[in-house]
Protein backbone atom coordinates (compact mmCIF):
# COMPACT_ATOMS: atom_id res chain seq x y z
CA UNK A 1 0.00 0.00 0.00
CA UNK A 2 1.23 3.17 -0.68
CA UNK A 3 -0.17 6.06 1.30
CA UNK A 4 1.33 8.66 -1.17
CA UNK A 5 -1.56 8.20 -3.51
CA UNK A 6 -3.69 9.30 -0.88
CA UNK A 7 -1.75 12.58 -0.94
CA UNK A 8 -1.69 12.63 -4.67
CA UNK A 9 -5.47 12.64 -4.79
CA UNK A 10 -5.87 15.11 -1.73
CA UNK A 11 -3.11 17.32 -3.29
CA UNK A 12 -5.30 17.49 -6.80
CA UNK A 13 -8.87 18.09 -5.80
CA UNK A 14 -8.07 20.20 -2.80
CA UNK A 15 -5.39 22.46 -4.79
CA UNK A 16 -8.80 22.94 -6.74
CA UNK A 17 -11.08 23.10 -3.87
CA UNK A 18 -13.39 20.05 -5.94
CA UNK A 19 -14.99 17.04 -4.28
CA UNK A 20 -13.72 13.54 -6.58
CA UNK A 21 -16.39 11.51 -8.68
CA UNK A 22 -16.18 7.82 -6.76
CA UNK A 23 -16.68 4.73 -8.37
CA UNK A 24 -16.10 1.08 -6.76
CA UNK A 25 -15.02 -1.33 -9.62
CA UNK A 26 -14.86 -5.31 -7.97
CA UNK A 27 -13.24 -7.78 -10.42
CA UNK A 28 -14.94 -10.11 -7.29
CA UNK A 29 -16.45 -9.80 -4.63
CA UNK A 30 -13.21 -9.41 -2.43
CA UNK A 31 -11.31 -7.69 -4.69
CA UNK A 32 -12.21 -4.28 -5.49
CA UNK A 33 -11.14 -0.91 -5.93
CA UNK A 34 -11.94 2.83 -5.89
CA UNK A 35 -11.65 5.04 -8.91
CA UNK A 36 -11.75 8.91 -8.10
CA UNK A 37 -12.21 10.73 -10.77
CA UNK A 38 -11.80 14.85 -10.51
CA UNK A 39 -14.80 16.38 -12.14
CA UNK A 40 -12.57 19.66 -13.74
CA UNK A 41 -10.02 17.62 -15.78
CA UNK A 42 -11.33 14.19 -15.77
CA UNK A 43 -8.34 12.23 -14.50
CA UNK A 44 -8.70 9.35 -12.34
CA UNK A 45 -6.94 7.99 -9.36
CA UNK A 46 -7.24 4.44 -8.15
CA UNK A 47 -7.11 3.34 -4.56
CA UNK A 48 -7.20 0.31 -2.97
CA UNK A 49 -9.95 -0.15 -0.13
CA UNK A 50 -7.49 0.89 2.35
CA UNK A 51 -6.47 4.27 0.81
CA UNK A 52 -9.95 4.80 -0.12
CA UNK A 53 -10.60 4.69 3.58
CA UNK A 54 -8.29 6.73 4.53
CA UNK A 55 -9.07 9.18 1.89
CA UNK A 56 -12.58 9.42 3.43
CA UNK A 57 -11.13 9.85 6.88
CA UNK A 58 -8.96 12.81 5.53
CA UNK A 59 -11.52 14.55 3.94
CA UNK A 60 -14.00 14.15 6.38
CA UNK A 61 -11.49 16.72 8.17
CA UNK A 62 -10.99 18.90 5.85
CA UNK A 63 -14.37 19.27 4.97
CA UNK A 64 -13.67 21.42 2.10
CA UNK A 65 -11.99 19.02 -0.56
CA UNK A 66 -11.31 15.39 -1.30
CA UNK A 67 -14.62 12.88 -1.45
CA UNK A 68 -17.93 14.06 -0.85
CA UNK A 69 -19.98 12.58 1.94
CA UNK A 70 -22.48 11.16 -0.41
CA UNK A 71 -20.01 9.09 -1.94
CA UNK A 72 -19.81 7.29 1.94
CA UNK A 73 -22.18 5.57 0.54
CA UNK A 74 -20.09 3.53 -1.65
CA UNK A 75 -17.98 1.66 1.33
CA UNK A 76 -21.09 0.77 3.33
CA UNK A 77 -21.14 -2.87 3.29
CA UNK A 78 -25.28 -3.11 3.95
CA UNK A 79 -27.58 -2.80 0.92
CA UNK A 80 -29.15 0.44 0.37
CA UNK A 81 -32.60 0.44 2.24
CA UNK A 82 -35.62 0.30 -0.36
CA UNK A 83 -37.10 3.16 1.26
CA UNK A 84 -33.78 5.25 -0.57
CA UNK A 85 -33.56 3.24 -3.61
ZN1 LIG B 1 -8.20 17.51 -12.13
Amino acid sequence: MDARQVEQVLAHLCGKGLFGDVRQWCESRYDCVYVVTCPDCGCRFVLSEAEFNELVERSAVLQVCGVSPASFEVRTPYPRPPLLS
